[in-house]
């Protein structure tokens, strides 16, 4: 019954969405933006394509693969020759595994990334490559806001320095994600990168309520159980959650508790393990969902 009614509802929506689609080459994004929660698997990597042709890339997968088959082949479906901004959420493999690879394969003008201390080599490999290409490195802060196009403003929430510890005393890579809320008119966008919940509770701190409210919320770390606590999905709001996980995935993400979690405020939820790449299209008012694979949910 789920499934026939979201056939039904795109069937409604999908003529009103004045957005090229997959395959569908020559044309511009039409009158909006796109945002791309990529199918990489165990992984996450978010493309964001505006009308007026800027482009921002919010972690890059797990490999060169990932980067060579389903990353760099999005932007190029979008005619996009340049990344204004490649994000780094934090340096796990999972997040960072194709930088390399995306440097490699399309302009970059700015990196972002939260400089956390790590010994990951493949972001050792990247920051050697931003050097070595000339590409504008820029520090995650709190407050900073990455303009992408005249319509499209991307606000960094996370992290905050100095760093959140762990027990052990050492900055924690998830919890000092970069957040991103991604705006425009009055459709937001929020990507809290791999944060749980004792990061998802200082950003709430700071930002408290209202500043975290988006219809489409990119779920926390894959939907982990550790992440997307009520508090925070209280505040958030979303109309639409978006989980990257890689089917039958070794840590069981996303956890039923969060499924359970995400239902209890609402949100409609959208899977990359089942349904492929989720793209939405938003016009600034309105939005609309386009899934790659219609599977049973
Ligand atoms: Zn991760």
């Amino acid at each position: 019954m789920r499934r026939l009614l979201r056939s039904l509802l795109l069937l409604l929506v999908l003529p009103l969405v004045a957005c090229s689609l997959r395959g569908n080459e020559s044309e511009s994004v039409g009158t909006g933006v796109t945002v791309a929660v990529l199918d990489v698997g165990q992984a996450l990597a978010v493309g964001i394509v505006t009308a007026d042709g800027r482009a921002l890339l919010y972690d890059a997968g797990n490999s060169r693969e990932d980067a060579e088959t389903v990353i760099l082949p999005f932007f190029r479906s979008y005619g996009i020759e340049q990344l204004d901004y490649l994000v780094l959420s934090h340096p796990d493999q999972d997040h960072v595994g194709g930088m390399p690879a995306v440097i490699a394969g399309i302009a970059v003008a700015s990196f972002v990334d939260p400089v956390l201390p790590t010994t990951n080599r493949t972001y050792l490999e990247t920051l050697r490559l931003v050097r070595e290409r000339g590409i504008r490195a820029m520090r995650a802060e709190r407050g900073r806001i990455l303009q992408l196009g005249e319509q499209v403003s991307v606000r960094i929430l996370w992290p905050e320095r100095p760093f959140l510890v762990d027990t052990a005393g050492e900055a924690s890579d998830n919890d000092n994600s970069v957040v991103l809320l991604v705006e425009h008119g009055g459709v937001h966008f929020l990507l809290p990168g791999d944060l749980e919940e004792r990061g998802e509770e200082a950003l709430l701190e700071q930002e408290g309520a209202d500043g975290l409210h988006a219809q489409i919320l990119v779920v926390g770390h894959h939907g982990s159980r550790t992440s997307s606590s009520e508090p925070f999905l209280r505040a958030v709001r979303p109309a639409v959650a978006i989980i990257s996980a890689g089917r039958d995935n070794p840590y069981g993400h996303p956890h039923p508790e969060v499924l359970q979690r995400l239902r209890a405020v609402g949100a409609d939820v959208y899977r990359t393990d089942r349904e492929g790449t989720v793209l939405v299209h938003s016009d600034g008012r309105r939005w609309t969902v386009e899934i790659e694979r219609e599977l049973e949910r």
